[in-house]
């Protein structure tokens, strides 16, 4: 796994945050990060399973990492903070209570897509961030920018705490993204895995047991 950490750029003022190497650590030891050889939903194979819900499990874990991203916006005049559900709708929480200041959930339609629901209201030109937990496709921050678009908002830029792409999938918004720590995923079609060649027994995240081969 190669990895790389973008630190906040805080303008001459100190911070508390964690590197690179102890943001990697950390979630190693909360088992956001485990090493192995699993079973992917999609049904390849990857020697690292991220479990991004072991986060919310210390809220002062989040709140330390949501801290860095209070951070880097706090002379930015943010309005509104919103996240998709699950996970960035935590994390939205936490970086509006921050930063003092509104905070939204972009739900999932029945028809696809995310939309405000219950009452939420931007008004035109509303400054707003944008925060997720981890970025694979882009998938659920592309669908909160499309659900927010109808109400004219100012964007004032995307945060995450993992980009599990690498850059690859932020590239698609046109608004500045950042990512406390970056991570390009790794993982194998099943008959061209390293780590069956090498007999390493494949797990099923989230169970102790050995999932059927097929
Ligand atoms: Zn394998």
């Amino acid at each position: 796994m190669c990895y790389t950490i973008r630190q906040p750029e805080t303008k001459g003022q100190t911070i508390p945050h964690v590197n690179s190497t102890e943001t990697l650590q950390l979630f190693h030891d909360l088992g956001v990060y485990t090493h192995g050889h699993f079973l992917l939903s999609s049904g390849r194979h990857s020697d690292e399973y991220w479990e991004k819900f072991r986060i919310f499990e210390h809220p002062d874990v989040t709140e330390r990492l949501c801290g860095q991203v209070a951070e880097r916006y706090r002379d930015q005049a943010v309005a509104v903070v919103v996240g998709p559900t699950t996970g960035g709708a935590l994390l939205a929480q936490e970086v509006a209570r921050q930063l003092g200041v509104r905070c939204m959930i972009a739900e999932p339609t029945a028809g696809g897509g995310r939309e405000l629901r219950r009452g939420f209201m931007l008004h035109p030109g509303e400054r707003v961030l944008i925060v997720d937990d981890v970025l694979t496709t882009g998938l659920s921050v592309r669908e909160t920018l499309e659900a927010l678009q109808a109400y004219g908002p100012e964007i004032l830029g995307v945060e995450l705490l993992i980009d599990r792409s690498n850059g690859e999938a932020s590239r698609q918004f046109d608004v500045p993204c950042h990512a406390l720590l970056s991570v390009a995923a790794r993982s194998y079609e099943p008959g061209a895995c390293p780590l069956c060649r090498a007999g390493q027994p494949l797990v099923k995240p989230g169970t102790r047991k050995i999932p059927d081969q097929r």
